[in-house]
Formats: structure tokens, sequence, C-alpha cells
């Protein structure tokens, strides 16, 4: 049995920026990870994954990524490293190779039972990630076509033959689609409702866009908008998710999946709209960004073309509205189609239907319960690196606010 002030549970990027301010502030704490630090960077991503933003921003504001042009998206292996490196030299209290199966109250604070016996602690930190259990929505009973969820892809070359059903366009399934097109693959990409911002625009990341637009800051999703994902990508340097290029590529765009019917995919006639509404967030982007600029009065090149749209391609103006997997010769089917959050090692009534917590800003109703690295946990940036930081900040000045002598 063990005691120790403050338990964080997880070392991804949340834990590791929790467990660095709660060290600024002296909080005795420890960190458990069940597997490495930032297990989910390197074993639960696909092998050509790079960060979404460019390494500039997607980053501690604390520690820059030193040995690459920060306007290059580092790999996730680098990501990796950078927390691995972060946490090692400043000495951070991370286990590794411990997991929480238990979490319960325990007089005025918390009982956590692990792999490697209890311990006790006055306040608990979950940060076992934003992105939990990989979430299938139908199931396809062909035991002939191999079916796997987006964090369980690698490579085209770990598929078995055939071509790929993508099921799911943000930003996990449009990168995913584009590397098997680019491997030569015949790929068909079931497109949702989506949100596809510009990757550069006058000059400037979008990331740099979303910064002076005020739109990390969100505090909640505008209504109607929290089943739109985002389509972005750092792959290949770095360019905008516009699908015609996609269809140029040679992916055969898709409505949204529904059930599969004998064999046959059955597909929402909503692909033209789902496209048109990702042009219009888009040039949306734009609209604001140029009035941002000329109401600040910002030297910043203009950029008429990236106002011109190719037009839409065949797969869209006269889309497919069922499909059949074998007699297109689909060999695999790629869920990429998000996770739900999976605390049913939490033994304390504070999660709501769809398991998510019950909080505010990251201060459950348990004094002395905290989450970070959550979407949107205190607004739009907090599952994001530097976002996840800022939340940590807040939080471990709280604990130590909390705590006599320690504020
Ligand atoms: C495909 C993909 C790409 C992304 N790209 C970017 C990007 O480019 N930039 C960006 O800012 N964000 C990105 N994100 C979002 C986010 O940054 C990552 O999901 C990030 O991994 C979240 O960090 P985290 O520390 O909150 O959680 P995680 O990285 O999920 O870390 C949680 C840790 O908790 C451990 N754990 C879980 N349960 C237990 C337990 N019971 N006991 C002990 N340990 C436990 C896990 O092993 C894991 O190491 C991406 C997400 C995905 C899915």
């Amino acid at each position: 049995m063990e005691t120790t002030h403050t338990l964080i549970i997880g070392a991804g990027q949340a834990g590791v920026a929790t467990s660095a301010h709660l060290a600024k502030h002296g909080i005795p704490h420890v960190v458990l990870e069940r597997a490495r630090i930032a297990e989910r960077w390197r074993t639960e991503r696909w092998d050509s994954l790079v960060a979404n933003g460019p390494a500039w921003h997607d980053r501690f504001p604390e520690a820059e990524f030193d040995d690459i042009d920060p306007e290059s998206f580092a790999g996730k292996d680098r990501v990796a490293q950078y927390f691995e490196t972060f946490a090692r030299t400043r000495d951070l209290p991370v286990r590794t190779g411990v997991t929480v199966t238990r979490l319960e109250r325990h007089g005025a604070g918390f009982r956590a039972v692990t792999s490697q016996g209890i311990i006790d602690a006055q306040n608990v930190v979950v940060a076992t990630g934003p992105f939990q259990r990989p979430l299938i929505p139908t199931t396809v009973s062909d035991p002939g076509i191999a079916q796997l969820h987006s964090n369980a892809y690698r490579n085209p070359g770990a598929l078995p033959e055939g071509a790929v059903l993508v099921v799911g366009a943000g930003s996990s399934g449009a990168q995913i689609a584009e590397e098997l097109a680019r491997s030569g693959r015949k790929v068909f990409l079931s497109v949702g409702p989506h949100d596809r911002p510009p990757r550069r625009y006058r000059g400037q990341d979008f990331v740099w866009w979303l910064g002076k637009l005020g739109k990390w800051d969100m505090k909640a999703p505008t209504p109607g908008t929290e089943h739109i994902t985002i389509a972005v990508s750092g792959a290949y340097g770095g360019h905008t998710m516009d699908f015609r290029r996609l269809a140029a590529l040679g992916v055969v765009l898709l409505g949204r999946a529904g059930a599969v019917l004998n064999g046959v995919l059955q597909l929402a006639p909503d692909l033209q709209a789902n496209i048109e509404n990702g042009d219009r967030n888009y040039l949306s982007v734009l609209d604001e960004a140029d009035a941002y600029a000329a109401a600040h009065g910002l030297d910043l090149p203009p950029e008429p073309e990236a106002r011109q749209l190719l037009p839409l391609p065949t797969s869209v103006t006269n889309p497919i509205t069922a499909l059949d997997l074998r007699g297109e010769g689909i060999g695999s089917i790629i869920w990429a189609t998000g996770f739900r959050p999976d605390f049913g090692w939490i033994a304390m009534d504070i999660f709501q239907e769809d398991g998510r917590p019950t909080h505010k800003d990251g201060i459950s109703d348990v004094p002395g319960l905290y989450f970070v690295g959550l979407p949107w946990l205190s607004c739009r940036g907090s599952a994001f690196i530097w976002g996840a930081w800022r939340d940590a900040e807040r939080l471990a000045g709280l604990i130590a606010a909390d705590t006599p002598g320690k504020a």
C-alpha cells in the first residue's frame, strides 16, 4: 500500500503536462502509465502519420522540436520521443507498465487498484486520453473481408489484396484513403458531414488563423455542429484536404455509410450536400481570414486563387447509392469512425449516458477528481498538445491552491 498526494493516471501528453505543472508547484505526485509514455502515438496510429499541426504549434510552450523545421509536421514517432524526452529530462515521476484497474472513493480521497498494488491519493487527475475505445458503427459479417478500425491500420502493404472501403472522412479517414490511393489501391471513401479548413492561406497555416480568429478558445461547438468532423492533413508536406483532389487520385467518393444488407452497403443520398457544406466551411475560413487581415491591417499576400474550386467529380454528381462489397472486389474495410470513452474502471457516479464524465472545465463533482485531455474540456484546443498543457496548468494551480504551502 502506497500513499501519494496526487495521482495522475495516463502518461500521454495530458498526463505529462499535468505532472510538469504539479512539479513546478512542488506537489508530490505519481504518474501511472499502463504501457509507455505516449503509447497511443507509438502503437495506435498508422506508420506514416504526422502531426496535424506544424512543429511550431503542436508542442508544449516550454519545449521546441529542436531538430526539425518549425513549419514541418513531426512524424508520430518523433512526437512520442518528444514527450518521452520532456518527461525524462524533467525527471517527472512516471511509472510505466502499471495499469489502474479500478478507481474508487476512499475516505476523504481516492483508492486506485493497480496491476502493481494499491495507491491512495488525496487528488486524482484522469489523463487516459480523448480517444479511448474504437467505435465501429455497423457489423459486416463477411469473413472474406478484413475489417479494422483506423487505430489498427498501419500501411497499405499490411492490408489484404483488393480494393479498400474507408468509412469516415475526418482527418484519419481522409489521410488513410489518400495514402492507399497513392499506393495504387482502388479506394472507396464514405464522406459524412465535415469541415475542411485550408491548410495555408495568405502565407499562414490554418492553426495560426484559428488562433487569430479566436476559434481555439471557443468554449463549446457551435450548436448543431457537434458531429461534424474536421478533415486536415500534414501529410506530404501539408495540403488542404480537398475531396475533389482525392477523386482525381482515383478515390470513389460515397455518401454516409448505412447498414449492410446481403453484402450490399447502403449509402445515404447526402454526398453532394456534405461536399458542398465542406466547401462552404472552407470558403468561410477564407472570408473570416480576409476580414481579420483587413480589420487589423495585416500585410499578407492576397491569394484569390484559393477560392477557385475544381468542378465536382462524377462520383459526387452521379453518386453510387449502394455498394456491392464483393462485387467491387473489396478486401478490407477501414472504420475511421471515431472513438468512445472508456471509464468503466472508475467506480463513481459521475458519467453521462454516452460514457463521458460530468465536469466543469475538467473539475468533476467529486472533490479532488479532475479530468484533463478530453475534447472540449475547457475549449476547442483542449485535446490538442498545447491545449492540454494549458488545462493542466490551470488544474495543477487549483490543486496547489488547495494544498497548504503550495499555491
Ligand atoms: C489519429 C490521430 C491524430 C492526432 N493528431 C494530433 C496532432 O497532430 N496534434 C494534436 O495536438 N493532437 C492530435 N491528436 C489528438 C490528441 O493529441 C491525441 O489523441 C493524444 O494522444 C491525446 O493525448 P492524451 O495524453 O490526452 O491521451 P493519450 O495519448 O491517449 O494518453 C493516455 C495514456 O493513458 C494510458 N492509460 C489509459 N488507461 C489507463 C489506465 N487505466 N491505467 C494506466 N494508464 C492508462 C494510455 O496507455 C495512454 O498512454 C490526434 C489524435 C488521433 C486519434
